[in-house]
């Protein structure tokens, strides 16, 4: 399997910079009895390299369900509708970043500074609470809000054969007037995702971070590198 090695039991990385397109941010796979839930899905410029990366994985993207979107960054996302159109699966999102990834806003989806432009696409399920469950076969994957980064930012958590994995995308920021990042809202998610004390950490783009210990030192690395909440 090589670099499509398991992160945990039927959970992979499928896209990255080095693994897909030096643009994607990181593309998660997890199995869920017969479907697959991907988490984000890459900047739009090599999707098939994804798709290529989920058969190298033994898996057929046929299967491909649902797709969570962990907020509206056009390197996180900019594949969206490829997937939707291809694989006809329900498009998750939170609500407050819900309408930048249906218009393709340029600013607040960053499509002007990677100087691209993102096709309009809906999203089918828009997540409004503090917490929400995905049920996907005997799985249930727990969307938590976690703002800062942008306003309807999310992550993700799912617990499997022991272990609490976490996909926790850009929780490190940038922070920007352009993003309506809030770092006092920022410093508040942190804590919450600090609370959950999760063995496996799935970042965005810096890869995976285990053990639970370093999860902590990762997530609080960056808490005391924000002490101010002015941008
Ligand atoms: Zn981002
Ligand atoms: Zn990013």
């Amino acid at each position: 399997m090589g670099e499509h090695e398991a992160v945990a039991g039927g959970i992979y990385q499928v896209g990255g910079s080095d693994l897909s397109d030096p643009y994607d941010a990181s593309v998660f796979v997890i199995t869920c009895g017969q479907d697959l839930v991907m988490i984000d899905c890459g900047a739009g410029k090599a999707p098939g390299a994804i798709v290529e990366n989920i058969k190298e994985a033994g898996l057929d993207p046929q299967r491909i369900t649902t797709l969570v979107l962990t907020h509206c960054h056009v390197d996180h996302i900019g594949s969206v509708s490829y997937f939707k159109e291809k694989y006809n699966c329900t498009v998750v999102a939170h609500d407050l970043d819900a309408d930048a990834i249906e218009s393709g806003d340029p600013t607040l989806t960053a499509a002007r500074l990677y100087n691209t432009k993102l096709p309009s696409t809906t999203v089918d399920r828009r997540l409004k609470g503090d917490q929400e469950i995905i049920a996907c076969g005997t799985d249930v994957l727990h969307c938590i809000h976690t703002p800062g980064h942008t306003p309807g930012s999310i992550s993700v958590y799912i617990d499997r054969q022991g272990s609490r994995i976490l996909f926790g995308q850009d929780i490190h920021g940038p922070f920007t007037r352009e993003f309506k990042s809030d770092i006092s809202q920022w410093r508040d998610s942190m804590n919450k995702l600090l609370e959950l004390k999760a063995d496996i950490l799935c970042e965005g783009h810096f890869g995976i971070y285990k053990p639970k210990e370093r999860v902590e030192r990762y997530i609080k690395g960056y808490l005391g590198q924000h002490l101010s909440d002015f941008l």
